[in-house]
């Protein structure tokens, strides 16, 4: 058998012996059943500085980031170089919380600046990890290290990838992560089988009248409920959410005509994305869905976040305008989060102001929370619209909101969402 053999530029073992290693230590690892990771460790740009400085440089910045690596590491892994400027870390014992927290630390390392003779850099690395699973054999262990450092590379460097949460592509062409990939499919799963539906939450007025219920997407796929914080995102990056927006625009007017029958009179705000707006054939969908439920425009709202409004494409301008025109009202959904512009909201054809969760949290103690949920309230009002507030968990908030001059509020405090039919008895009973 050969003896491990050292790489003279940085010390560390050279490519042969670090599969070596790697072979005996996932063996040993797997006897005493401890984890294993390992870094592969790719220094960005590292070709233009062998092209625009010559060999000889390149090794010396080598030799230093060795040096980096090698105090950074110590005798937590054992380091092989496995390319030009490739370095492998394999640490026994080692989570994949303790493998991210030692790619940050290796990260922060090499990325102080360099300075070699006329060399002046700023280096920094892609990392890819992968921690050893059940049936792993070394090569695939370390290939699925190497694919993950590729994914960060792709990313643009200087970042840490770990194997399982690589980007790939989508049906649209968009680069999703794994996890997003099974949401997509389970997305579409449930659109085909009938697994979307929509509850209800009311917003509730000062005076104990029901100013408009919310429609909030559920999604069930084989009994299992994803979450539209989950949901949403990926539907919006795939382009579902088309699809997904004109399901709730149908069922959600359907719900106002059927709660109009049964004798309830209530408006109903549907949730609206960019992706939604951007499309030409929205406001055909909207009224479409207006007409399919034989509902009047009046009994529907739309939540649309501010920075649609400020949205100068023309499709989105027309789109709104139609739903204006039409009778649909506006509302400025999670009012305060992103960058949001007090100024704007005098340009802001919405008669209706959702101030965001995170300002009721905040109450009753907060006095700073406090001030800007007073000012906005009073501005909204200032300006026509009616100012509710979401989150309302407790009635400490409740009380102070009144207070303060909100108009409605929403939240678990009041209600919690629920599904068509809890709604309609929750409505006949608060009535
Ligand atoms: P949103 O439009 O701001 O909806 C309010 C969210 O706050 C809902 O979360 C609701 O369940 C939650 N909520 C209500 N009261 C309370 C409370 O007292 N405390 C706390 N902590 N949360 C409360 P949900 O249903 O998970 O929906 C999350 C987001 O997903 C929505 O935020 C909305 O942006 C989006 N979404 C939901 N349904 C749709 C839809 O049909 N279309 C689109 N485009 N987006 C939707
Ligand atoms: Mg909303
Ligand atoms: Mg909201």
């Amino acid at each position: 058998m050969l003896a491990t053999q050292i790489d003279p530029t940085t010390g560390f073992l050279d490519r042969y012996s670090c599969l070596k290693v790697a072979d005996d230590l996932v063996s040993r690892v797997r006897k005493a059943g401890q984890p294993l990771a390992a870094l592969w460790i790719d220094l960005d740009r590292f070709k233009q500085i062998n092209e625009s400085y010559g060999y000889l440089s390149g090794d010396s910045v080598i030799t230093f980031i060795a040096q980096r690596l090698r105090e950074n590491v110590g005798s937590r892994a054992e380091i092989g170089r496995v390319g030009a400027d490739e370095f492998v870390c394999l640490a026994p014992n080692f989570t994949r919380a303790n493998a991210e927290r030692m790619a940050s630390e290796l990260m922060h390392a090499i990325e102080t600046p360099l300075d070699i003779g006329e060399i002046h850099l700023r280096p920094s690395a892609s990392i890819g990890i992968a921690i050893l699973e059940s049936g792993d054999a070394t090569f695939s262990f370390l290939e699925r290290a190497d694919r993950a450092k590729i994914s960060a590379k792709n990313q643009g460097g200087n970042r840490y990838v770990v194997s399982g949460d690589e980007l790939v592509s989508g049906r649209m062409g968009t680069l999703l992560a794994r996890e997003e990939l099974a949401v997509e499919y389970m997305l579409y799963n449930a659109l085909e089988t009938g697994g979307l539906r929509l509850n209800y939450q009311p917003t509730v007025g000062s005076d104990g009248s029901i100013l408009s219920v919310e429609a909030l997407m559920r999604c069930t796929v084989n009994g299992k409920v994803i979450s539209p914080v989950k949901f949403i995102p990926v539907a919006e990056k795939t382009g579902l959410i088309v699809r997904l927006g004109e399901w709730s625009l149908l069922e959600g007017t359907r719900q106002a005509r059927y709660l109009l029958d049964a004798g309830v009179r209530t408006k109903v705000a549907i949730n609206v994305s960019r992706a939604q707006l951007l499309d030409s054939k929205f406001s055909q969908a909207l009224h479409a869905a207006l007409v399919c439920a034989n509902v009047e425009p009046g009994l529907i709202e739309l939540e649309l976040t501010e920075s649609l409004f400020m949205d100068n494409s023309k499709t989105v301008q027309n789109n709104l305008r139609s739903a204006r025109d039409c009778g649909v009202s506006l509302s400025i959904d999670d009012f305060g989060t992103g960058y949001s512009c007090l100024a704007n909201l005098k340009d802001i054809p919405a008669c209706k102001l959702k101030l965001d969760r995170t300002f009721v949290l905040a109450l009753p103690h907060d006095r700073r929370a406090m001030s800007v949920v007073k000012a906005m309230a009073h501005l909204g009002k200032d300006l026509g619209m009616t100012v509710v507030a979401e989150g309302v968990e407790k009635k400490e908030q409740l009380e102070m909101l009144w207070d303060l001059g909100v108009d409605g509020v929403q939240g678990y405090y009041c209600a919690m969402p629920m599904d068509a039919e809890a709604l309609f008895s929750w409505l006949k009973g608060n009535r």
